[in-house]
């Protein structure tokens, strides 16, 4: 164990199993499988599902799995989602449960997200104290390639349909155990987009022959950075990020083509529109101002994570009840990363919550890092967060 068990609060027959889920997280930790090839991991899943009483649905978002279980009478429906892909990263965390498989690892903690929600799983079928339908969601490709959105186009809500939606998401550098919930806009829009910006070539030494596309596509960053200083409303927020700029490659050559690399945010779908507009009318006009032409290839990814804020009170409520205020964190600001969670959330309210995986040794290395494991001691403290809200949302006689 990362951390002494008694530290952080569980529910006494979560932590009751606790070395065997983190036997499982250690063995999907230890197994990573990178977007829609989550056999492995959806097997194990299956499986786990299917031995404690779970109707097992495979396939959506071709690796996904689906558990239901019907307590009770009640037509109340929700879902509760974890991820399961990992990263290309080659690990460095020196843990004994370290990746077996070169160059891929969980980097981002959804072998501890998938081990605490089948944790729930496992209690909430062995207790069956709730009224309701209960669909465990175990999505894949979450990490830019849009698990949940292929999901929903596979029909999911068709097969499930859910009242309400919840997930989690680990955090390192809060405090392990800890929770934060942000109501409204939590996560950022994520766009990419692709600016080629074609012209004639030619000499370095002849410059009056070519359209210059390395002094067009100079002239096109420095502008698109007046989107968000000038076009912008100043209390609003917008990320345009030029993260690759690709031009040329002798000092005497003007290359033919340059190409340029966005990522852009927004935290409402208005501002995400206005950034899409302006980005293309500049690119258009700086190209021709330097008598180039831009192609403009804006690739819309994953929408603005939304908490509805009535259901976002009902996971803060949960969470006060059950361990305390103090376990919540209501600091907590939006952040500009973004998640494929953000997809169900356009479909059907819910709330998506961060669960602090620790600060310095404990916990503390970023995601996406290769250093980075996720904090078993939270395992438990998780686990029991979704049986309590399960509880709630399908509260027996509610
Ligand atoms: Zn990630
Ligand atoms: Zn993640």
């Amino acid at each position: 164990m990362n951390a002494p068990q008694s530290l952080l609060p569980a529910l006494d027959e979560i932590r009751a199993h606790e070395a065997e889920m983190v036997a499982i997280r250690r063995r999907i930790h230890e197994n990573p499988e990178l977007a829609y090839e989550e056999n492995a991991t959806a097997d194990l899943v299956a499986e786990c599902l299917q031995r404690w009483g779970y109707e097992v649905h495979r396939g959506l978002g071709v690796t996904g799995v689906v558990g239901t279980l019907k307590v009770g009478t009640s037509t109340r429906r929700i879902g509760l989602r974890a991820d399961m892909d990992a990263l290309p990263i080659k690990e460095t965390s020196g843990k004994p449960w370290a990746s077996k498989v070169f160059g891929k690892m969980h980097a981002c903690g959804h072998d501890g997200h998938t081990a605490m929600l089948l944790s729930a799983a496992r209690h909430l079928a062995a207790t069956q104290r709730f009224d309701g339908i209960l669909h465990v969601v175990f999505q894949p490709a979450e990490e830019g390639l849009g698990g949940a959105r292929k999901m929903l186009e596979d029909g999911f809500l068709d097969l499930f349909p859910c009242d309400a939606m919840y997930g989690m998401h680990n955090m390192p550098g809060l405090p392990a155990g800890k929770f934060a919930a942000v109501p409204g806009p939590a996560l950022a829009s994520a766009d990419t987009c692709i600016i080629k910006v074609k012209g004639k070539g030619g000499h370095g030494a002849i410059p009056q022959h070519a359209t210059d596309q390395v002094v067009a596509a100079s002239a096109m960053v420095m502008a698109l950075q007046t989107i968000v200083s000038r076009n912008v409303p100043p209390l609003d927020a917008g990320i345009v990020t030029v993260g690759a700029f690709l031009a040329g490659e002798a000092p005497n050559v003007i290359p033919g083509e340059v190409e340029l690399r966005l990522t852009v945010r927004a935290f409402r779908p208005e501002i995400r529109d206005l950034l899409q507009q302006r980005i293309t009318e500049i690119a258009h006009a700086q190209a021709a101002v330097f008598g180039a032409t831009a192609d403009v290839n804006y690739i819309r990814r994953y929408p603005v994570l939304v908490n509805d804020p009535a259901h976002t009170e009902l996971c803060r409520e949960v969470i006060r009840d059950w361990i305390g205020p103090q376990a919540l964190d209501l600091s907590r600001s939006p952040e500009t990363g973004s998640e494929d969670f953000a997809f169900f959330l356009e479909k059907v309210p819910g709330c998506y919550v961060f669960i602090g995986n620790g600060e310095g040794s404990e916990g503390g290395c970023m995601v996406h890092n290769s250093g980075y494991d996720f904090n078993d001691a939270c395992l438990s403290t998780g686990a029991s967060y979704w049986v309590r809200l399960a509880q709630t949302c399908l509260k027996v006689g509610g």
